[in-house]
C-alpha cells in the first residue's frame, strides 16, 4: 500500500456524514497531522440512503413558538436510555452544526428572510425537522466532503480497518487490510475517531444500503463498552431495491398482497382488519418505525407483513390498483387520512395516480433504479434501518479507551425512542465534540511503533457468504422487532460458538477476500454484543419501546425508561441513565473561563500538527 508506518496525531475511520465532520473539524481546531481511512469513499450509509423525505432534527429556527437548548434536550433525554450529558450536548450543539451545513451548501429550504422552517416528526413534540429532500444525507456527506477535499486532508481509500491497536495508555494505531488486494498494514496513532456508521451487516432483512457493513467489533475488541445495543428501528421497506417506504409511499394508500409459494394472493391486511386496514395504511407513512406502544394500531400492518413472511411468503406493495376496502370510497377512510389527501388533491383514482400528484419523485426514484412501480410490484419487508445504541462515550465521544472515539451511528447516544432526523444531527454534534477534545487535550501516544500480527487464516474454498447467511436469517429470525427469549439464547450459543472459532471456521477463497473476512467476523462479534444486551434487557425489564419479546406489551410504566443495558465483552448488565447536567450559565463566570482557556492555549502553543 506505500503508506510504511507512517504516524498521524488522529485517524478517523470512515467517509459517512461523522467522519467527514470530524476530519473538518480538526483541521479547523488545528489538528492537521490526520487522515481518514476508509473501506470505500463511496460506501456507508449517509451517501446512499434516504427516504421520502430525509429528515434532519434541529433546534427551531423560525417562528413565534419558541424552543431553547433544555427543552431540546428534555426531547432526547425523554426518549429512554439516554444520558443527560449526550442529550444536552446534542441539543447545545444543534444550531451550530445545522448552519454549518447550511454555510456549506447543504440545500435546507428557508424562507425569504432566512427562517428555516420546520415540520413535525416521530417523537417530537414541536416542528423541529427539516430535509433537503430524499437525499439530505447524501447532500451533507458530499459538501462535507468538498470541504475535507479543499483542505486537501488525506483520504486512505479501499482500506479496512481490522483492528485498533493498544497500549497500557490506550491507542497507539490501526491495523487494516487494502479491500482489494488483501495486503495488511499498520498505521501508527495516537486518536482514533471511529465513524464506521451502524452494524448493518447482522439482519436479512434490512434498509441500510448493501454498501454498508460497520466496524463496531474494532471498540469491542479495543476494551470499549457498548450501550443499549438491544434498541433498533425497524419498519417496511423494499428489499429489491432498499428503501424506506414512509410517507406518501404509504399515504397514497398501496395494495398490500401476500403470495404463497403456489402463488396464492391474498390482501392479508384487509382479511385480518378490514376497511379499518386502510386507515392503518395511510398511518404508516408517518408512524414508519415498529413501536410496541402502537401494536394495536398502526404497527399491526409490521405484524402483519412479518407473519406472512415468515410463513414462507413474499410479500408485496402493488401501486396499480386500489386495496380492498376502497371500493366503498374514500369515506370510509378516517378523517385525518380523508382531510390530508383531499387537501392534497389526491381524493382520486388509483395509488400511483395519487402518488403521482403527490410526489413524482417518489416514481422517478425508483426508476432510476430500474424498478418501474406504475407496472411492477415492490417486495417488501419489515427491515433493520437504524440502531440507537452503539459504542458507550462520554460527554466529549471518548469511550473507556484513551484516544479511541466513536461518533454517527456507531456511538450509542440514544435509547428506545429519538425524534425522527435526530440520528443526522448526532452524526455532526458527536464528531465535533470529539474534534474539540481532541484538539484541547493533545493526548500523546507511545512513540513505539505498534505490531500486529494477522490472525491464522484459512484458505480454500469460500464459506464467507454461507457464514453470513446463517447469522442474518437468525437475527431476523428471532431477534427483530418481534423476539423470541429461546430462539435469541439458542442463536447466543450458536453465534459465539463461530466467534470464539471463527479464524479456524471461516475460509477465504483468496486474499483479495480478506476485508469480506473481517467484514464477516465483525458482524459475528458485534451480533454476540446484540444477543446479549437483547436478552439482558427481555430478563430484567421485560418488553420496551422498540420491540416485542415473546409478545409482551411495553411494561415501562411511563414510558420513559431510565436505564441503559451496557455490554462488555459479551456480558451485559443494566445501569441507571446519568442525569440532565445542570452547568454553569452565568454569563460572567464563562467569559472568564473562556479568557483563561485563551491564555493557556497561547501559552501552551506546541506549533501546531
Ligand atoms: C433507509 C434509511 C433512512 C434513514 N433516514 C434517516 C432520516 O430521515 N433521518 C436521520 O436522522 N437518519 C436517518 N437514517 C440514519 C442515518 O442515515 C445514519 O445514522 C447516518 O447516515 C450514519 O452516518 P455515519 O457517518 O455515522 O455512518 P455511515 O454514513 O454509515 O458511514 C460509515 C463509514 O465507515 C466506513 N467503514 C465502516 N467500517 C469500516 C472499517 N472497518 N474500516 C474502514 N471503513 C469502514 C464505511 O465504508 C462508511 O464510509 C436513515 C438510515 C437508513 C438506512
Amino acid at each position: 500500500m506505500g503508506i510504511g508506518m507512517k504516524r498521524y496525531d488522529s485517524i478517523i475511520i470512515g467517509t459517512g456524514a461523522a467522519g467527514y465532520n470530524a476530519a473538518d473539524r480538526l483541521f479547523g481546531l488545528g489538528v492537521r497531522n490526520i487522515a481518514i481511512v476508509t473501506e470505500g469513499r463511496f460506501m456507508g450509509t449517509s451517501r446512499n440512503t434516504g427516504s421520502d423525505k430525509q429528515t434532519y432534527y434541529k433546534l427551531s429556527l423560525c417562528g413565534s413558538e419558541g424552543d431553547s437548548v433544555r427543552q431540546l434536550a428534555d426531547t432526547l433525554y425523554s426518549g429512554g436510555g439516554v444520558n443527560g450529558e449526550h442529550a444536552l450536548a446534542e441539543a447545545a450543539y444543534s444550531t451550530r452544526c445545522f448552519m454549518r451545513l447550511v454555510e456549506l451548501g447543504v440545500p435546507f429550504p428557508s424562507n425569504e428572510f432566512g427562517e428555516y422552517a420546520g415540520y413535525k416528526t416521530d417523537h417530537d413534540p414541536r416542528s423541529r425537522a427539516t430535509s433537503a429532500g430524499p437525499l439530505t444525507s447524501k447532500f451533507m456527506t458530499e459538501a462535507l466532503e468538498r470541504a475535507v477535499l479543499e483542505k486537501g486532508i488525506e483520504i486512505i481509500d479501499n482500506t479496512r480497518v481490522i483492528k485498533i491497536l493498544t497500549d497500557g495508555s490506550g491507542v497507539c494505531g490501526i491495523a487494516f487490510v487494502d479491500t482489494q488486494t488483501g495486503e495488511p498494514g499498520e498505521i501508527a496513532c495516537t486518536n482514533v475517531v471511529l465513524c464506521t456508521g451502524g452494524p448493518a451487516a447482522i439482519y436479512l432483512n434490512s434498509v441500510y444500503p448493501e454498501s454498508q457493513s460497520g466496524g463496531t467489533s474494532l471498540a469491542i475488541e479495543a476494551g470499549a463498552e457498548l450501550a443499549n445495543m438491544e434498541e433498533w428501528q425497524y419498519g417496511i421497506a423494499s428489499t429489491g431495491f432498499r428503501w424506506n417506504l414512509s410517507g406518501t409511499y404509504q399515504q397514497v394508500l398501496p395494495r398490500y398482497i401476500s403470495v404463497d409459494a403456489d402463488g396464492n394472493e391474498t390482501e392479508f391486511l384487509y382479511d385480518a382488519l378490514g376497511v379499518r386496514s386502510l386507515g392503518l395504511i395511510f398511518l404508516k407513512g408517518y408512524q414508519w418505525p415498529f413501536d410496541t406502544r402502537r401494536a394495536d394500531g398502526s404497527s399491526l400492518v409490521d405484524l402483519l407483513t412479518a407473519e406472512q413472511i415468515k410463513k414462507g411468503n413474499s410479500v408485496f406493495l402493488d401501486y396499480t390498483r386500489n386495496p380492498k376496502g376502497h371500493e366503498r370510497g374514500f369515506e370510509v377512510l378516517p378523517e385525518e387520512a380523508y382531510e390530508y389527501l383531499r387537501r392534497s388533491g389526491a381524493l382520486f383514482g388509483t395509488p400511483i395516480e395519487r402518488l403521482e400528484k403527490m410526489n413524482s419523485g417518489a416514481i422517478e426514484l425508483y426508476a432510476s433504479h430500474g424498478i418501474d412501480i406504475r407496472r411492477e410490484r415492490l417486495k417488501i419487508a419489515v427491515c433493520a434501518q437504524h440502531c440507537n445504541g452503539g459504542i458507550d462515550v462520554d460527554g466529549n465521544w471518548e469511550t473507556r479507551v484513551k484516544g479511541l472515539y466513536a461518533a454517527g451511528e456507531a456511538a450509542g447516544t440514544f435509547g428506545v425512542y429519538r425524534p425522527g432526523g435526530s440520528a443526522l444531527n448526532s452524526t455532526q454534534a458527536g464528531s465535533l465534540r470529539a474534534a474539540e477534545h481532541i484538539a484541547r487535550t493533545r493526548r500523546k501516544s507511545s512513540r513505539r511503533a505498534p505490531d500486529y500480527e494477522l490472525p491464522e487464516l484459512r484458505f480454500g474454498r469460500s464459506n464467507l457468504a454461507e457464514l453470513k447467511a446463517r447469522l442474518r436469517e437468525g437475527m431476523s429470525r428471532y431477534a427483530d422487532f418481534d423476539r423470541s427469549t429461546e430462539g435469541m439464547k439458542d442463536l447466543f450459543g450458536r453465534v459465539s460458538d463461530v466467534c470464539d472459532k471463527f479464524f479456524e471456521i471461516a475460509v477465504a477463497g483468496s486474499k483479495a477476500e480478506l476485508a469480506e473476512l473481517f467484514r464477516v467476523y465483525d458482524a459475528y462479534v458485534t451480533a454476540r454484543t446484540v444477543l446479549s444486551a437483547m436478552l439482558t434487557s427481555a430478563s430484567e425489564i421485560g418488553s420496551h419501546g422498540s420491540a416485542f419479546v415473546d409478545r409482551r406489551p411495553n411494561t415501562d410504566p411511563d414510558g420513559v425508561r431510565r436505564t441503559r443495558t451496557v455490554t462488555s465483552g459479551a456480558l451485559s448488565r443494566i445501569v441507571p441513565v446519568t442525569p440532565m447536567p445542570d452547568p454553569e450559565l452565568w454569563f460572567e463566570t464563562l467569559l472568564e473561563r473562556q479568557r483563561r482557556r485563551a491564555s493557556e492555549a497561547a501559552g501552551g502553543m506546541n506549533g501546531g500538527q
